[in-house]
């Protein structure tokens, strides 16, 4: 059989079909496909793109993807380069150095996840001050510090914030992080070459050992038996173990006893789901950072409408700005929600408010006409708040609309209703889970 290299123009159009799967078409459309090959400068692979803002933002967001995609074919370390395509605009064409080359464990840390970027509200309000509090305390602070929380909540971001702070305030310290998938190859790798001496010294003489995903070596149980020594050891010799995963440590399925009570020794911190004002806030970092102006109540409207997770929040902001800047027009609540017609679309389930009101009287056991009723006594205003907050989340309807709907009520009313249930959200367990079940009764 023949081997044969594949030149590094090949290897980025073979990758194509990879970025498109795991950015969606809306991004892949708007930013990966404007880029075309521009050459190989000594083994770094430059790519030419229409404008310094889209070299700028792949440079930023997918670049580091896109060099480990290309590693995987490569022998020798690979670079990315963006630069603006000299053909369309000549006094830009300055290659800019790579961003890409951080030394050390820097080397798989995002460099937007840092706290500066990391937007804090109620219900990351606790996570986010215990992983400032491990990365710049002299000493051990809880061991370990164990994050937890649903899919694109900030888990990794905060993770990564972490040790970056460390690298700045304690650069002497050293620090590991990886996922406990990595963790996981090479512990097999070190076991197949019978390696492990080399494995455990690694890992045994860190200063700070952050794993990610930790839910992942769940029914994994030669991975866990050397984690859980590991662990151990280090906590022996008093160094910082920092973990994150997408269950607290006693729901973690697959995980020994031992192991789930150990990680549940130190200081357990949730990351609730995010609140319309934590949205927004986020919103308005993101397009600061960005440095595009995008009026308020395209943010209000994206707030509302994409309340999932922070990664389609950023997505879907994303997809609008590169909207308007490739056909150069001014971002407006038309072209958003043009742009966003499919998201929108998955996001609309076509509840209807009687639906809604029905469904949640029955949960709460009062009657549908409670819903328009005028009277406040608990027992029905707090499932109403309930409905009217459901409405605005699964409906398109506007607050006023909302208002009317329930008995005629004024759409401050209806505003007021839907904060107090996130306010309710954020602190109380139950309540959560009432609207989870709702949520998924009514979408089905
Ligand atoms: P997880 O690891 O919990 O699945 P990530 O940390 O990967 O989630 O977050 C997904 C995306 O959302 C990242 O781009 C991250 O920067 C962003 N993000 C999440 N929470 C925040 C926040 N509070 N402020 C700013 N960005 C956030
Ligand atoms: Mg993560």
């Amino acid at each position: 059989m023949e081997y044969t290299l594949k030149s590094l123009e090949e290897q980025w159009n073979s990758i194509q079909p990879q970025l498109l799967d795991e950015y969606g078409e809306g991004t892949y459309t708007s930013w990966i496909k404007p880029l075309s090959f521009y050459d190989n400068h000594n083994g770094c692979l430059r790519l030419a793109a229409p404008t310094a803002f889209v070299r700028d933002w792949v440079k930023n967001n997918y670049a580091n993807r896109m060099r480990t995609l290309l590693q995987g074919a490569n022998l020798n370390e690979v670079q990315v380069d963006i630069i603006v395509n000299p053909t369309q605009n000549k006094q830009e064409n300055t290659t800019i150095p790579s961003v890409l080359d951080v030394p050390d464990i820097g080397s798989n840390l995002d460099l937007r996840f840092t706290f500066e970027n990391f937007v804090v509200g109620q219900p990351n309000e606790l996570a986010h001050a215990a992983a400032r509090k491990v990365a710049e305390s002299e000493s051990v602070a809880f061991n370990p510090l164990f994050l937890y929380g649903g899919v694109g909540l900030g888990k990794t971001h905060l993770m990564h914030a972490i040790a970056w702070q460390i690298k700045k305030c304690h650069p002497k310290r050293r620090v590991i992080y990886l996922s406990a998938e990595k963790f996981m190859y090479q512990f097999v790798r070190a076991l197949r070459f019978k390696d492990t001496v080399a494995f455990k010294d690694q890992f045994r003489s860190v200063d700070v050992l952050m794993i990610d995903d930790v839910q992942f070596i769940g029914g994994k149980e030669s991975t866990q038996e050397e984690f859980f020594h590991t662990f151990n050891a280090l906590v022996d010799q008093n160094r910082q173990i920092i973990i994150s995963a997408d269950k607290s440590p006693s729901d973690l399925e697959g995980m020994e006893e031992r192991l789930k009570s150990r990680l549940g020794w130190g200081l357990v911190a949730d990351i609730h789901p995010t609140t319309y004002e934590l949205r927004l806030g986020i919103l308005q970092a993101k397009a600061e950072q960005m440095g595009v102006s995008v009026p308020e109540k395209v943010l209000e409207f994206l707030a509302s409408k994409i309340s999932s997770n922070v990664r389609e929040l950023e997505g879907a902001l994303t997809r609008v700005i590169a909207h308007a800047t490739l056909v150069g027009r001014a971002i407006t609540l038309d072209t958003t929600q043009d742009v966003l017609r499919d998201l929108l679309r998955a996001n609309d389930r076509r509840v209807t408010i009687d639906e809604i009101q029905k469904k949640v009287a029955e949960y709460y056991s009062i009657r549908v006409s409670d819903m328009h009723s005028p009277r406040r006594a608990r027992a029905v205003a707090r499932p109403r708040q309930v409905a009217m907050y459901l409405t605005k989340i699964l409906t398109t309807r506007s607050l006023p609309e909302i208002g009317r709907k329930f008995g005629g009520r004024d759409h401050t009313t209806v505003l007021h209703a839907v904060k107090k249930v996130e306010e309710l959200m954020a602190e109380e367990k139950t309540i959560c889970e009432d609207i989870e079940l709702l949520r998924r009764t009514l979408e089905t």
